[in-house]
């Protein structure tokens, strides 16, 4: 990877928050997966976890020159399933104001394809570039959940950068979610431990396909690190500025006491 004085110019430029409690604001940023259990596999034969922890630390260090001091870079060593609910503690611990879990995208291994890379036999699917934004409805918080999303959705369309539309088709079977926000790209996740478990709003991000073969080598620039870098500190720093809504829910019920008692079902290993 480049040292950091090659990223410097002008796609680099400093960015300052605007939000007046950035300096109190903690937005935490989960790095998917382990060193152990790392996730889907590149193109190329790279683990998405390197993906996942390279993006992640630039998206903290940004969030912290913005003036975001509080970031916290949440890297979490044990396996799944107890490893979710360990992040998920952690960050509650932590009384985050936000929880963003940084995620790159394969598809389901039927889908792929087979090539040669440095003599070696990976799998591709070059269909389906393009990022995806995650929530969960059934978050005690999914107003400000789907705020925050959609900021950063908008943020990323600013940037150039479109999210990928094939969450929708009826071939990823039961991979398949609902478009919640067509606008910024935010699908419904309900069953994902990180966006259930989480008290403060929370969403994942699915940067990038890295077993399409382009877009996994435009993701291992600093560039596109950087562009998805100001994307996150834009939203971050809309969220952090918009005036608070309610976290009260809808239903009038008791939502904390409904997730800590209610069995999790289907979860997903993210
Ligand atoms: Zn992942």
């Amino acid at each position: 990877m480049a040292a950091d004085s090659d990223a410097i110019g002008p796609a680099a430029q400093r960015y300052t928050a605007i939000c007046a409690r950035a300096s109190t604001f903690l937005p935490i940023i989960d790095v998917g997966h382990t060193a152990g259990v790392a996730g889907a596999t590149s193109a190329r034969g790279a683990t998405e976890y390197e993906f996942n922890l390279r993006l992640a630390s630039k998206i903290s260090d940004d969030l912290r020159a913005a003036g975001f001091a509080r970031t916290v870079l949440l890297v979490t060593p044990e396996a799944p399933r107890a490893g979710l609910f360990k992040r998920a503690a952690r960050a509650n611990a932590l009384h985050g104001d936000l929880f963003l879990s940084i995620h790159h995208d394969a598809v389901p291994d039927s889908m792929l394809q087979t090539w040669q890379f440095n003599g070696v036999a990976q799998h591709y699917n070059d269909s389906y570039p393009g990022h995806s934004i995650f929530v969960s409805t059934e978050h005690r918080n999914r107003a400000d959940s789907l705020a925050f999303a959609h900021l950063l959705g908008i943020a990323l369309k600013a940037r150039g950068l479109a999210y990928t539309p094939h969450y929708t088709d009826a071939i990823m079977g039961s991979h398949r979610r609902v478009l919640l926000d067509p606008q910024a790209g935010v699908y419904r996740y309900n069953e994902l431990v990180v966006l259930m478990q989480t008290q403060m709003p929370a969403a994942l991000l699915e940067a990038g396909s890295i077993v399409n073969r382009d877009e996994e080598l435009a993701l291992a620039t600093p560039e596109r690190q950087a562009l998805i870098g100001s994307a996150v500190v834009a939203a971050v720093d809309g969220f952090c500025t918009r005036p608070r809504t309610s976290s009260v829910p809808s239903s009038g019920r008791d939502v904390r006491l409904q997730s800590r008692f209610r069995p999790v079902r289907r979860d997903r290993q993210k």
